[in-house]
This record gives C-alpha cells, sequence and structure tokens, in this order.
C-alpha cells in the first residue's frame, strides 16, 4: 500500500505520463516527424562542445581520488568562488564561497532551502500558473502551499491576491521568472512592489518572510528583456539556480543555492542548508560536473534557435487565430484554449498528433503550454496542423 499522499501525486502526476506515453504510441504509430511532441522541458540545442572536451580533460588529468571523493557538504571552494565571481561580474553583487551551495539542480536547491527554513503547518505562497512539482516541493516539508490565483491580463503576478495572501504564517514567496509556463518575466517594477508589500507585511506581523527565487531560466530571455536579480531588491532572497535548461545539462543534476549575507541570520541557516543537502540523502551535487561547471561558468548556449523557435510559433499561431500570451523568456508559448475546456482542447489537438499540456495542470486552467524546445522543423510542420484544428474550430 502506498502512502496517503503519494496516491495523490500519483494522480496528478499522470496527465503529464499519459502524454509522454501517447506520444511515444503514436510515433511509433504514425513515424516521430508526424508526431508534434509539445510536452516535456527538455532543452533541444546540445550543451556546448566545451562541456563534452572538459569532462574529457578532467577525467585524463585529474587525480581520480580526487575528482571522485567527497568534499564539503556545500560543494568544492574553489567551483563555488568561481560561480560566486561570475554572479558578481554580472549583477554587481558581492558573494562570496560563503554564499553559494553547489546542488543538483533547482530542485535540489528549492528542496535544501525548504528543509532549511519551513515548519509544519508554515505558508508558501506561490502565484499560479506555476511548475506542477512546487506544491509536491512544499508539502515535502508539511508546509502548506497557497495559490494566488493569476492575472490573465498580463501573467505578472495579482499582486492585490497577494497583499491578501499573507498572513503571520506566511514563511516564503515561491517566485519563477522568466515563468514555466508561461514564458513571461516579472518586470523590474513588479519585483520592486513585490519587495515593498513583503517588508511592510514583515513589520506588520513582526516576522521574516522570504523569497525563493526559482531561476533555472534566467539566461533563457529574448529580445533585450532584463531579467531583475532579485537579491538586489529584497534582502531575505534565496536563489535557486540549475544549468539544466542554460546548458542543456538536465541529466547531470547540477545548480547552486545562493544564500546572501543579508539573508536573516545568514550563519546558521548557510550552516542548517549544508546539512539539510546531506540529510535528505540524495542532494550533494556530483563532482565531476561541479568541477566542469566551474571552469565553464561563463559559457552560454545557442538561445537563437529557440528565438526562431518561438517566433516562427507565436506569429504563426496567432496568423491562425490563436490567442497567445507572448513568451519573453524560458521555451514556453502560454496559449488561450479556443474551446471552453482546456483538457477538451488538448485531446482536439490529439487528434492532429499534436501533444500539449492542459492549463490546469499549472491551476491555470482555459489555457495550454506549449514546449518549443523541439526542432524547427516540428513547429513548421505542426503549423500544417494547428491550421487544420483552426478551420475545425472556426476561428
Ligand atoms: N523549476 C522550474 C520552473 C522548472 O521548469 C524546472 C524543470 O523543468 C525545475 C525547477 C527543475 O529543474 P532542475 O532539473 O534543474 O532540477
Amino acid at each position: 500500500m502506498i502512502a496517503e499522499n503519494m496516491k495523490e501525486e500519483v494522480q496528478k502526476n499522470s496527465t503529464v505520463r499519459q502524454m509522454f506515453e501517447e506520444g511515444r504510441r503514436r510515433a511509433k504509430l504514425y513515424g516521430e516527424d508526424k508526431v508534434f511532441d509539445f510536452s516535456l522541458g527538455n532543452p533541444s540545442v546540445p550543451a556546448p562542445e566545451e562541456i563534452n572536451r572538459e569532462i574529457i580533460r578532467l577525467v585524463q588529468e585529474s587525480d581520480s581520488l580526487k575528482l571522485h571523493g567527497y568534499m564539503s557538504n556545500a560543494g568544492y571552494e574553489d567551483v563555488r568562488k568561481q560561480v560566486a565571481d561570475s554572479l558578481n561580474r554580472r549583477f554587481d553583487t558581492h558573494f562570496t564561497e560563503n554564499n553559494i551551495i553547489m546542488t543538483t539542480g533547482a530542485a535540489g536547491a528549492i528542496n535544501i532551502i525548504f528543509k532549511t527554513l519551513l515548519n509544519p503547518e508554515e505558508e508558501v505562497i506561490i502565484f499560479a500558473p506555476y511548475f506542477m512539482e512546487y506544491r509536491a516541493y512544499v508539502k515535502n516539508h508539511k508546509a502548506v502551499p497557497v495559490i494566488v490565483p493569476p492575472d490573465t491580463e498580463t501573467f505578472q503576478p495579482n499582486l492585490e491576491a497577494f497583499e491578501k495572501a499573507i498572513t503571520p504564517r506566511t514563511k516564503a514567496l515561491l517566485l519563477n521568472s522568466p515563468n514555466n509556463p508561461t514564458g513571461v518575466v516579472y518586470s523590474e517594477e513588479t519585483i520592486i512592489k513585490i519587495a515593498g508589500i513583503l517588508k511592510q507585511k514583515q513589520e506588520e506581523f513582526g516576522t521574516e518572510i522570504y523569497i525563493v527565487s526559482d531561476e533555472p531560466y534566467r539566461e533563457l530571455v529574448y529580445d533585450d528583456v532584463k531579467v531583475p536579480f532579485v537579491t538586489r531588491y529584497y534582502d531575505n532572497t534565496a536563489v535557486c539556480y540549475s544549468f539544466s535548461k542554460s546548458l542543456s545539462l538536465p541529466g547531470e543534476r547540477i545548480g547552486y543555492l545562493v544564500i546572501p549575507n543579508e539573508f536573516c541570520d545568514y550563519e546558521q541557516v548557510f550552516a542548517a542548508a549544508s546539512i539539510a543537502i546531506r540529510i535528505m540523502g540524495y542532494m550533494n551535487a556530483p563532482s565531476l560536473m561541479q568541477k566542469v561547471i566551474g571552469n565553464c561558468i561563463d559559457l552560454e548556449t545557442d538561445i537563437e534557435v529557440y528565438d526562431r523557435n518561438r517566433k516562427i510559433l507565436y506569429n504563426g499561431l496567432k496568423e491562425l487565430g490563436f490567442e497567445c500570451v507572448k513568451p519573453e523568456g524560458a521555451f514556453y508559448l502560454f496559449m488561450k484554449s479556443p474551446m471552453e475546456s482546456d483538457f477538451e482542447f488538448a485531446e482536439k489537438a490529439k487528434e492532429h498528433n499534436i501533444l500539449i499540456v492542459p492549463g490546469t495542470s499549472f491551476t491555470c486552467p482555459g489555457y495550454l503550454r506549449i514546449s518549443y524546445c523541439v526542432s524547427e522543423a516540428t513547429i513548421r510542420n505542426s503549423l500544417i496542423e494547428f491550421k487544420k484544428l483552426a478551420q475545425e474550430l472556426n476561428l
């Protein structure tokens, strides 16, 4: 018998899992090139060649015992310094290795800071729509997710509802920009307002409220859009970062957590987070990938590929009469469902071998997420099928 809370998770996970299975089934039936699987956020640009070269160099030239051995819980000190220096160069911050913990991607970083901060029954505010695993991450630590409904005009956070959602039990706000699933980047104005609201509420309730800023898509932005670096606006901010998307390394499980000196009780929090990483049993960042990342810290992925896909898809869908949120970052496009039910529309799209995820999965019914981290040919060919869909629906 599985645990009660896992029953709920299994049920929730089934939409995307079923879609993945369906994609595999259809690919066998109709051929890979006839199935347009937009369901997963798996990068379609290969990792930079320098990464592979650095892996080979390290394996050939390093002392094996050192390269594959245990290190400080927080990660290799020299690598943490390379990460801190890179952030300082880019964001005019003043971090040192003592502000950085190497993690198994963003998921690892979020769970470590939650394990460090959250007591049972404390609340974590999340803006809808949001990455579907957030809710489970909060529950992992017996805390309570509080969902703020979306502003479907702009898909910037709904700040009026946010202010009302804050209570004396609020421990953290989990932010994600560039956003999965909308592709929207939260503006500097939004971040300043959020910081203002939180500062005022901290004073009103005499509590500390933290921002956990989940930023795996930070470098994936288009048209010169700027992603504000949140620690510069609000002291109680921890940043969760991952190289999964920015360097196309999702399977390697490498990222980091930033805890700035300005964070309340910084020293205690950093020490506790360095223990949380151990006692969760599986969170220590892999040693080889730490070294690789340290030496490749300023590499960038070729975002031109995603940008081209974004433009072809967005312009193509708009021309066909679909309503879409203009994506500014990440590799997701959020589309308004032309049918009342996003689930029904996803089913209808499936008849054309188009696989897209209903917004209900991200707590935003009436919309659908299209992951455009696929080949350009997939996008172009899918538009032929989207055209048929538009005709069937009289758009
Ligand atoms: N946060 C968001 C918003 C994501 O979209 C993802 C993965 O898709 C993650 C966190 C998890 O990232 P990682 O693979 O680096 O743990």
